[in-house]
């Protein structure tokens, strides 16, 4: 028999598992969340947690309890306008940041709060021409983050909600309700909440196509990963766990950012199967010498090519060519005589590399002319405020690109034009961080609950 449910969320990421929340205390728990991927803990790559995969599928990385967010670094960017911009579907987006603060306080992200005192960092930073975006962050760290997500998960449970784990869903149908056809039978639903992520983004968006909704390509983030001794970033990171710097360059007027920090973390590889990129972690137990971020150009494509995802997936291939299947790592001062880094070079050199499987190569072969550039002329401005970070022994990583999803045309409430289908997340293009897509399946989860309102009205 066909099971019933009033919602029917898909993907148990951070926007899935707070739609879900919602729903469940006030007064809808009627609620199934199916995910492809498995449980929290018995999410692994079959190699190591962060190292290369053996191209699981689904990858553990990014799929399962907990979504992309689940085996992540945990940093919560608490602030309305970062991970994407919940003033667009909501007059108050800073109460629901506080909201989802508190959940996730109820559930063990610890106390400790960073961003709060960097005033005299933002000063220094607008000396230098530079915009330095003060956020509170909390971090949770990628070794305690499952137990934050587990708790949820059971909290969820006792209020009636079910999950359904690794089972996929790989049809959307309408007549008068939903109907979910899965890899282990259908299920229907008066309304859905598709929150596939990343990962699920692709699909997602040839169901939207089948079912009629109206999408748009975003712009994309190409760069590198940075990687300097902890010491050059230490007393920044003391105040902003994930400082965020934004600069214009001067050649080519581009906009570059710093971007996920990971304060004597560990650069990672990320397997996509055709072509590899990079990211990076950082733990509460486990400390690397050095501490990186990503480094990123924003591109965005007008005609004749809007397709910002087909450009960035040539670029990540010519870099997994270049690198023989693993990522390329270039110490910046070979970069700038323009001449290759070996494995000799890269061993002497004073920052040791903590992705130690990346291939020395020359990024200048496989990333853009302007982007080399961006890059190169942002680090130089941006060691006036972090001085050292621009050495030529530092490290630089590629490719790091950060694909965004097709952009789902969508209502404040996250409804898309298919009355009862509400969208949320990354998959759906309105969010990139942990924060904004939890709030934008709230957002989602509260559309329903209006409308659910609105029927016992009428
Ligand atoms: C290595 C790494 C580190 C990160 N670090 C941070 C960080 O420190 N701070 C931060 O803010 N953000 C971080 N992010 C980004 C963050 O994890 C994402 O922005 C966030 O998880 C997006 O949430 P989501 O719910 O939209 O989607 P996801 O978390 O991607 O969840 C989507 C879920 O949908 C499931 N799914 C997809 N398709 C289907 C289908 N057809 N059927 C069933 N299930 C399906 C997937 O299995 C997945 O579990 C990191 C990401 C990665 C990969």
């Amino acid at each position: 028999m066909t099971r019933h449910n009033t919602v029917a969320v898909i993907g148990a990421g951070p926007a899935g598992l707070l739609a879900a929340h919602e729903l469940s205390e006030h007064g809808i728990s009627d609620v199934v969340v199916i995910d492809k991927g498995k449980d929290i803990h018995q999410r692994r790559c079959p190699m190591t947690q962060y190292t290369k995969c053996f191209r699981c599928q689904p990858c553990s990385i990014l799929c399962g309890l907990g979504g992309a967010g689940g085996l992540s670094d945990g940093k919560l960017n608490l602030r309305a306008d970062i991970g994407g911009n919940l003033a667009e579907f909501t007059d108050q987006p800073e109460e629901l940041v506080e909201a989802i603060d508190r959940i996730f306080l109820t559930h063990g992200a610890p106390q400790k709060m960073y961003g709060t005192q960097v005033q005299e960092l933002q000063k220094r930073a607008s000396q230098q021409g530079i915009e330095f975006v003060p956020i509170p962050q909390r971090h949770i760290g990628s070794d305690r983050l499952p137990a934050v997500i587990s708790s949820l998960h059971q909290d969820l449970e006792k209020k009636g909600v079910t999950f359904v784990l690794e089972t996929e869903v790989q049809e959307i149908g309408k007549n008068d309700r939903f109907t979910l056809h899965t890899d282990r039978g259908d299920l229907t639903a008066d309304y859905v909440v598709a929150a596939a992520g990343r990962s699920g983004a692709d699909w997602l968006s040839r169901q939207a196509a089948q079912l009629g909704i109206p999408a748009r390509h975003a712009p994309i983030d190409i760069g590198v990963r940075v990687e300097v001794p902890a010491m050059v970033m230490e007393d920044i990171v003391q105040k902003a766990w994930d400082p965020k710097f934004r600069i214009y360059t001067p050649t080519y007027d581009d906009f570059v950012r710093t971007f996920c920090v990971c304060p004597e973390g560990f650069v990672v590889m990320e397997d996509y199967g055709d072509y590899v990129s990079v990211n990076g972690h950082s733990a509460i137990g486990r400390k690397s010498a050095n501490t990186n971020f990503a480094f990123l150009v924003n591109v965005t494509l007008t005609e004749p090519q809007e397709n910002t995802t087909a450009y960035g997936m040539s670029i990540a291939s010519m870099a997994t060519v270049l690198g023989g299947t693993m990522p390329i790592v270039q110490r910046l001062g070979d970069l700038r005589t323009g001449r290759r880094s070996t494995r000799e070079r890269i061993q002497k050199s004073y920052v040791k590399p903590s992705l130690t499987t990346a291939t020395p190569g020359d990024i200048t072969m496989a990333l853009p002319h302007r982007m080399v550039t961006d890059i190169v002329e942002g680090l130089d401005h941006l060691s006036r405020v972090i001085p050292g970070v621009a050495q030529d022994s530092t490290l630089l990583y590629a490719p790091e690109i950060k694909f965004y999803s097709m952009r789902f045309e969508v209502t404040q409430a996250m409804e898309t034009p298919l009355p009862g289908f509400f969208v949320a997340g990354d998959g759906a293009g309105v969010s990139r961080g942990i924060v904004a897509s939890a709030a934008t399946g709230m957002i989602a989860a509260r559309g329903i609950l209006a409308k659910e309102g609105q029927k016992i009205k009428d």
